[in-house]
């Protein structure tokens, strides 16, 4: 069976947090750096208001790695994948959200993107959906997924939004957790692996998740010093 896998996009694919500032800016006719004056609740909904009137406005956000979601296109190709995009994006102007999102992966080089919009619980979604593994930047959702599912989670954490002891939370629960796109692939291809041997059998985090590879020496080894003992 193909290796059926759901992606998050806000955080995951798609630089929210830059395009709300913008919306935020554009509405307040200031600079606004969240780090050193967050915005109050009052603020934030009015961003919000905005962005609701604004047409087709999830088709402007920037992706945070533009060449790994064509990449990530190509392996599910190869792959035989199944993928399902995972969405509460609220409303727009303009086009439905799930008809931007598609859009949007598109003009990324997701073609025929598979768009879930989901107001409701997404362990119950990936536990529908039979999914093997889950990507998102939100720890909540992560525990949520392994605790209402067979699926395994893998929590993106984007270096400017680390924080140590979220990261150590979410391994702690069997979450794995990642810093990029381009670090989730090889991730990705390790699962593909495993689960056409062991589909079925429990599998712990050590057996499916690390990150970095094993080193090997580079393709003319006369140029690479012997290992230090
Ligand atoms: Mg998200």
């Amino acid at each position: 069976m193909a290796l059926r896998l759901g992606f998050d996009i806000d955080g995951v694919l798609a630089d929210f947090r830059t395009a709300f500032r913008l919306a935020a800016e554009e509405c307040f006719k200031r600079e606004i750096d969240e780090a050193a004056d967050p915005m109050p609740p009052s603020e934030i909904k009015r961003v919000w208001a905005h962005i609701a009137r604004s047409s087709n406005w999830w088709m402007t956000l920037r992706p945070h790695e533009p060449q790994e979601i064509a990449r990530l296109y190509s392996l599910s190709r190869a792959g035989h994948w199944e993928i399902f995009f995972i969405t509460n994006r609220p409303a727009s102007g303009g086009d439905a959200v799930q008809f931007q999102t598609q859009w949007w992966l598109e003009q990324q080089g997701f073609y025929l993107p598979s768009v879930l919009t989901c107001p409701g619980s997404r362990g119950d979604l990936a536990n529908a959906l039979r999914l093997d593994l889950v990507v998102d930047d939100q720890l909540v959702n992560c525990a949520e997924i392994v605790g209402a599912s067979a699926a395994k989670a893998i929590l993106m954490l984007r270096p400017d939004e680390h924080d140590e002891k979220l990261a150590r939370t979410a391994v702690d629960r069997g979450i794995g957790v990642v810093s990029s796109l381009a670090d989730t692939l090889p991730v990705l291809g390790r699962v593909h692996d495993l689960l056409s041997s062991r589909r079925g059998r429990l599998l712990r985090l050590s057996d499916w998740f690390f990150t970095k590879p094993h080193e090997t020496l580079p393709d003319n080894p006369r140029t690479s010093r012997p290992l230090e003992q």
